[in-house]
Order: C-alpha cells, then sequence, then structure tokens
C-alpha cells in the first residue's frame, strides 16, 4: 500500500472573515504521474487540478457529493478532467500525457501553453437528479487563476486560489500543493487589505513548500498577521473507485450484438480505467457469462 503524507487543513481567520484551505499533494501526485505516464507539464497540470479539486469538495456538505473540475482546451494537453470526494479521495487525467513544451517566459513548466484557450466546468454533483454546472471561459490555462475567476464569476466569491507542482531534475514530483483564500460577505476592508498584500508577497506555492512542506507553513504564509484557528484536518490521496464489477455493468450495457461479435473474435479484452489506468481483463468465459445475463433477463 502506498504510505501518503499529503493531507489538508480547514482554518478560519480574523474572526471568520476568511475561510481557507490548504493542502500537500506531493504523494498523491506522483501516485497519478506513475499511474499515468505523465510528462513534466502534463503532471504539473494534473497536480495543480487535483489539489483545487481536493479543496473545492472540502467545500460540500453531503457525505456523498462529488466535486469534478473539467477543463477543455486547444492546447496539446487536449484538457483534464479530476474529480474530488469530501474524503480527501481524488482522481483524475490529463488526456494527452505525454505533452512536451519549452519552458515559459519566466522559465516555469508552461501548463497555460498545453492547455490554451479553452473552458473551465465546475460540477457538483450532491447526489440530486440534476448536478450543479458552472462553466466559464479560461482566463490563462494555469488553473490556479482560472479556479479563482470561477468564484469571482460563478460563485460571487471573492478568492485567491494558488496552486502550485514542482519537478525534481528526474521527473518525479518534487513539492504540490496549494491554498484556497476566501473573504466572507462581511469582510472588513483593513482584512481585505492585508490579505491582499500577503497574496502579492507570494512569489510561488512551491517556493513556500520549499520552505516547509506542510499546509500549516502555507496557511500561516498567505494569513500572516492573522489570528488562524485551524479547523480540520484531513489525509488526502489518490484513490479511484472503479471495479471490475463496474466495468462488467457497462459490458452489459453494450448489448447482445456486440457481445455476440466479442466473442465471434475470440479474443479476451482489457478495459482500462480512465480516471488511474487500472486494466480489467475479461475472458470469453466472462463475456460468454455476461451474454447469458442479458439473454436470461430479456
Ligand atoms: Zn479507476
Amino acid at each position: 500500500m502506498e504510505q501518503y503524507k499529503d493531507y489538508m487543513l480547514r482554518a478560519v481567520a480574523a474572526e471568520a472573515q476568511i475561510r481557507a484551505f490548504a493542502v500537500t499533494a506531493r504523494d498523491l501526485t506522483e501516485t497519478a504521474r506513475r499511474a499515468h505516464n505523465t510528462s513534466p507539464i502534463a503532471t504539473a497540470a494534473l497536480g495543480r487540478a487535483m489539489s483545487g479539486a481536493l479543496m473545492m469538495a472540502e467545500m460540500l456538505k453531503g457525505p456523498r457529493d462529488l466535486l469534478t473540475l473539467q477543463i477543455d482546451g486547444d492546447g496539446p494537453l487536449q484538457g483534464l478532467v479530476v474529480t474530488a470526494d469530501n474524503h480527501g479521495h481524488v482522481k483524475g487525467y490529463v488526456r494527452n500525457p505525454a505533452v512536451i513544451l519549452p519552458p515559459n517566459a519566466s522559465g516555469h513548466l508552461n501548463v497555460g501553453g498545453a492547455i490554451g484557450k479553452g473552458t473551465l466546468t465546475v460540477i457538483r454533483d450532491m447526489n440530486l437528479k440534476d448536478p450543479y454546472i458552472g462553466q466559464i471561459p479560461l482566463v490563462t490555462g494555469e488553473i490556479a487563476e482560472d479556479l479563482t475567476a470561477y468564484y469571482a464569476q460563478s460563485e460571487q466569491i471573492p478568492s485567491a486560489v494558488g496552486l502550485g507542482v514542482l519537478m525534481n531534475k528526474e521527473n518525479t514530483v518534487r513539492r504540490a500543493g496549494g491554498f484556497v483564500v476566501q473573504l466572507m460577505p462581511f469582510a472588513e476592508e483593513t482584512v481585505i487589505a492585508r490579505l491582499e498584500e500577503n497574496i502579492r508577497k507570494i512569489s510561488s506555492v512551491t517556493s513556500i513548500l520549499e520552505e516547509e512542506n506542510t499546509p500549516e507553513h502555507l496557511l500561516k504564509t498567505v494569513l500572516a498577521g492573522f489570528d488562524v484557528q485551524i479547523t480540520s484536518e484531513e489525509d488526502v490521496s489518490f484513490s479511484c473507485n472503479c471495479s471490475k464489477e463496474r466495468f462488467e455493468r457497462g459490458l452489459l450495457l453494450l448489448g447482445k450484438e456486440e457481445l455476440e461479435s466479442i466473442i465471434r473474435e475470440g479474443k479476451e479484452i482489457d478495459l482500462t480505467c480512465q480516471f488511474c489506468s487500472s486494466t480489467y481483463r475479461f475472458s470469453l468465459e466472462e463475456i460468454r457469462g455476461i451474454l447469458e445475463k442479458i439473454s436470461t433477463s430479456s
């Protein structure tokens, strides 16, 4: 079993005029990198999106609620999808994991260039028939700025989002994580001004994590000068809920003719989960069994 050291904090500051979230995500981003064999840019995009989704999902209320971030862009990454629950589990993939681009003007991984122009869609699935869906045009494709814009435009919550992934020379993940800070409607001007000043001073999330690799240190830096009260702490991990049974249900939906043609071809089939790259093999015997289930139920 993978031993995770990543965790997430939830906090309030300035007598609850500010609410804040911070997460470290090195281990879960490294797990995703290995599962999907992602290039450094793809790893950065995925790690940022997963860190953001974990904190956004933490705001959901119901135990079975899910939050999905879907980015569709015209860049070579072709977008990504990540889904998190509010128990600290996240899964996700980029559509083209092999993208390699030169660094951007500031010498960093060019995530914005890999994503390109497009849309950010936030889906909050609250176990109701219709999920809540918000969509905005991408601002920079760097993900943190796009999530900030989403909160401003779709939810009218003034927020600051910082996300970062730093790679080692041998292309493993060195640091990953982020923060979300939100102002409550009754926040006073002095609180807003100080928070803006703090945010302005931050050069990058990964430089803070290089000083000390904890969500506490992220919060302490972003909320410097405020009284900060941590209200919850939760372990976070890359975790997928796929199973062979789920894929069997998918095969059932293919229908009789399709399954008969698979059997005629005489080859077992391998189905791969998009979210975690786990592969499930179905033998001809098993496919025949599924076909029988259809035949007996119709
Ligand atoms: Zn899976």
